[in-house]
């Protein structure tokens, strides 16, 4: 085993672009990307972070992937915000286009972002978290590849369909959580299938739909959603808002196009930002409660708060962000000679299975 090694956060910034660079990504693609992993692997979510770099290399494999794509926005008078992410990668597609959706979210109040025809293996937390910290209320949902099988079945229908929401706070970065709608998410289970690890039970099934905790034998058969059927009508209802309602693929679809077997989900990602700021009642009337949005959300983040054992989503990233500004990261050895290998010469590259 490799001894890990500790990179600043601009050594794994520099370490991702130079990997994608050499593979054949544009610079701007490769920096959208090696952004969104380094801010991963600052906040300790390091299933989003490095490790993602070589499937995102695998990516390539699929002979539509545009990794020189320049994503287009197209915008008219209306509340919604389109983006051809022109069969690139999401980060730089939602880079192009989030300015939009924040400037149409304050002029109507709400708006939306429909984002076409994009490779996302990225997590969503950093949309939703920059839209928020703008003062925005913010969604993001996208769909991915059919793993998950819906409540009571056993063949995958669904993705790990995440979706995830900000919420503006003063002085201090948004509440945000982001979640796969599974009972974890993918990178989860080949996590621990690189460490020998059996997973927890209650997240896969095999083949057959029995039970597992072998990440080998529930990657070949089902993941499954979280909370039984309360996971998985929130994954039908991702599908819905970023496969049917803007016209891109469902999960299923997505998985069959995948002939090369890159394991890259193809499709869409929609966002939803509103402005609280025109959302209140037009108050102050005697029987609404005190306080504007900001006030009141902090108030109950105190509630929550004044028990022992709780804490608010994000909390936990910000803490790792903390650290790891002033100490770097730990990044698995294996993983590290990986990467420079793949930053080194183009013929060197191989997928994530090898
Ligand atoms: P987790 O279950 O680890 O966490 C989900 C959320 O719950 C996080 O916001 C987390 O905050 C919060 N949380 C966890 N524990 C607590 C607690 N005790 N109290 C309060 N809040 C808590 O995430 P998932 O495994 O479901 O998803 C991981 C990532 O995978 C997501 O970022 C998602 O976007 C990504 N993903 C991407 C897909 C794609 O196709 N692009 C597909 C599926 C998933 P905190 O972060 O602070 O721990």
């Amino acid at each position: 085993m490799t001894d890990a090694v500790r990179l600043s956060l601009d050594e794994v910034r520099d370490l991702a672009t130079r990997v994608l660079v050499t593979r054949g990504f544009s610079d701007a693609q490769a920096l959208a990307v090696a952004t969104t992993v380094t801010a991963a692997e600052r906040d300790g979510c390091t299933s989003h972070g490095l490790f993602r770099i070589p499937f995102y290399v695998a990516a390539l494999g699929n002979e539509a992937v545009d990794a020189r794509a320049e994503p287009v926005v197209a915008t008219d008078d209306s509340a919604v915000v389109h983006v051809d992410g022109a069969l690139g990668f999401c980060p730089l597609a939602l880079e192009r286009g989030l300015p939009a959706l924040a400037e149409r979210a304050r002029r109507h109040g709400i708006a939306a972002l429909a984002i076409h025809d994009v490779y996302n293996i990225a997590a969503l937390w950093p949309e939703v978290e920059r839209l928020a910290g703008e003062g925005l209320v913010a969604f993001a949902f996208t769909a991915s590849n059919a793993c998950v099988a819906p409540a009571g079945g056993t063949k995958p229908v669904y993705g790990t369909n995440p979706m995830a929401f900000g919420w503006p706070r003063a002085d201090r970065p948004p509440m945000v959580f982001d979640q796969a709608s599974s009972a974890c998410a993918r990178g989860e289970i080949q996590l621990h299938l690189r460490a020998g690890e059996p997973l927890p039970e209650g997240w896969a099934i095999d083949e057959r739909g029995e039970p597992t905790t072998d990440p080998a034998t529930a990657l070949a058969g089902a993941q499954l959603p979280f909370g039984g059927h309360k996971g998985a009508a929130i994954a039908l209802m991702v599908e819905l808002l970023a496969g049917a309602l803007i016209g891109d693929l469902f999960s299923a679809e997505s998985k069959a196009r995948d002939t090369a077997k890159t394991g890259a989900p193809f499709g869409g990602e929609y966002l939803i930002a509103i402005d609280p700021t025109r959302h209140a009642r037009a108050a102050p009337v005697p029987r609404g409660p005190a306080g504007g949005h900001l006030e009141r959300a902090e108030g109950l983040f105190a509630e929550v708060l004044s028990q022992d054992g709780t804490r608010l989503p994000s909390d936990r990233r910000y803490a790792a962000r903390e650290r790891s500004v002033v100490d770097g990261v730990e990044v698995q050895g294996e993983l590290h000679a990986r990467l420079t290998e793949l930053a080194g010469s183009p013929a060197a590259g191989t997928g994530p299975g090898a």
